[in-house]
């Protein structure tokens, strides 16, 4: 099937037009599936994100004044575009993260549909009226855009993460300038090019590709950006936080997780596994969602390993369909797994299944790591405490519900949990006491919807949520207004 058409060179994409960066250096981007080159990208630097935000200010100036209905008509005919060119975006997706197509065309239908949400805010971008202490006073809140938006986001969902920034960043009213991921080029350019002959009008959303410290540096630090979106890790966070906020510039923050997934002696075993298996392995455990830690009650805990394990083993890797997982996205992040691993090991971990990269002749290009179960890591170990955004679950042991809970807190992040149990008490004492921002029963780690917020607590995030009806209040401001009126003039 042929597939979109994309140059050898992907430029950034600066007021309506593909332009290469301004010292003309490229960067490679390299197949996760077999290493070779699928193009190289700009690598751009701080000239290349100030012609972006000049541009994005120029545009900022009729879409702010738009009605926000209008907007959302506007970002309609994107997300239709987008919904004709689905197929497109997939192949690209699947192409340049190694996922297989039917997982990339569900990731591209995620980001429709999050599109079609955030098009629809235009519509329902409400204020408050109430009440004033004075006579004679109406008071009402007003939603208001903040200007330019830098939206910086991670490679590992990477339609579906461009969805979800640009859309809100533009419906309430700013323009964007999106730094994509240096590990997905492809997407971004396609997307931008779908939003230009959709009508985007120019310099609404630009595009800037590149490195984080020469591209999203500069981007976080202009004055000129009112909003900072940050899609990522956690230590880069930090450093966001720190950078932006001392601007005193908006900051919206989604970061890592290590999130638990607890299985009591109640569960329904076999479904636990079903799940346990999707939330640790899906993607590749590449998502902020993953459920690393698998917590099971001592009762159930070698039934549950013995099954884990077994269907951890019969998962399928590769970038087919029918493949349950491809390869992590570059060579240096497979190594980072695996160092960590191996001072797990060091420190008293056991490797139950998988720990190595795939070498056979299907692999052994690509950046493919078997799926890996550890067993007798410590609470406090690296391995327990770290995101590795891989194929790896480690599994810990809990005498009771006390004990499987006090391990899922104990960790310095707070994203995502879930509880398999059939009691009714344990469900909704472990929603009310885990510290995450997304909680379930009797399923995944994950699970949220265009509509919901979704975010976390601790060094998950920054607090902010994304998407949902939440995310107007990252990119917009409110605006008090008050009107007095004089009886004596009626
Ligand atoms: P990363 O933090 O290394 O990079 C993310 C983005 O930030 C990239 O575009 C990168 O170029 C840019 N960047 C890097 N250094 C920068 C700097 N100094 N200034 C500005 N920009 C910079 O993260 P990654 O390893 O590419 O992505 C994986 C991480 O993303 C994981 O921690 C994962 O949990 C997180 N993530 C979170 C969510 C969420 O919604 N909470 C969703 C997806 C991924």
């Amino acid at each position: 099937m042929p597939g979109p058409v994309f140059p050898a060179e992907i430029g950034n994409w600066i007021e309506g037009r593909e332009v290469p960066a301004v010292a003309g250096q490229w960067f490679s981007k390299l197949n996760p599936h077999d290493g070779s080159e699928i193009c190289r990208a700009a690598r751009s630097q701080a000239d290349d994100v100030q012609r972006a935000v000049d541009a994005a200010r120029c545009a900022y100036v009729a879409w702010s004044r738009l009605p926000g209905v209008r907007r959302g008509e506007l970002l309609t005919a994107v997300v239709d575009a987008m919904a004709a060119r689905r197929a497109d975006l997939a192949q690209v997706v699947a192409l340049e993260t190694g996922k297989s197509p039917s997982a990339a065309l569900g990731e591209a239908d995620a980001a429709i549909a999050l599109g079609r949400f955030m098009a629809g805010e235009g519509q329902r971008m409400y204020g408050r009226t109430t009440t004033s202490g004075a006579p004679n006073r109406q008071t009402s809140t007003v939603r208001q855009p903040l200007g330019v938006a830098g939206l910086i986001i991670a490679a590992n969902t990477p339609i579906a993460n461009v969805a979800w920034k640009v859309f809100p960043a533009l419906i309430c009213g700013n323009a964007a300038v999106l730094k994509t991921a240096e590990d997905t080029p492809i997407t971004a350019w396609l997307f931008a090019q779908i939003a230009h002959q959709a009508g985007l009008p120019g310099g609404l959303l630009n595009v800037v590709q590149g490195l984080g410290r020469e591209a999203g540096a500069p981007l976080v630090a202009n004055p000129q950006v009112a909003v900072v979106s940050f899609t990522g890790s956690t230590a880069v966070g930090r450093e966001i936080a720190s950078v932006a906020g001392a601007r005193l510039a908006r900051v919206s923050l989604e970061l890592g997780g290590k999130n638990p997934f607890v299985v009591c002696d109640d569960a329904d075993l076999e479904h636990a596994v079903k799940w346990a298996l999707l939330s640790a392995f899906s993607n590749a455990g590449q998502r902020c969602a993953a459920g690393s830690r698998l917590i099971v009650f001592e009762a159930v805990y070698q039934r549950f390993r013995d099954l884990f394990v077994a269907g951890a083993k019969q998962l399928r890797v590769g970038p087919a369909d029918g493949d349950d997982f491809g390869p992590v996205i570059n060579q240096r992040q497979l190594e980072r797994i695996l160092r960590v691993l191996e001072r797990a090991q060091a420190e008293g971990a056991v490797v139950l299944t998988g720990g190595q990269r795939l070498m056979d002749p299907a692999h052994r290009n690509g950046f493919y790591l078997a799926p890996t179960v550890i067993e007798g890591a410590a609470a406090e170990a690296e391995v327990s405490g770290t995101e590795l955004f891989g194929p790896v679950a480690s599994l810990y042991r809990a005498s009771d519900f006390e004990s499987a809970l006090a391990l899922a807190n104990r960790s310095p992040y707070g994203l995502t949990a879930c509880i398999h149990t059939a009691s009714v008490h344990r469900a909704m004492g472990f929603v009310q006491r885990v510290e995450a921002g997304v909680a379930v029963v009797n399923a995944g780690t994950y699970g949220s919807e265009p509509h919901m917020p979704f975010g976390g607590v601790k060094a998950s995030g920054n607090g902010s949520r994304e998407p949902g009806t939440e995310a107007l209040d990252v990119y917009s401001s409110l605006k008090n207004v008050v009107v007095c009126t004089d009886p004596a003039r009626l």
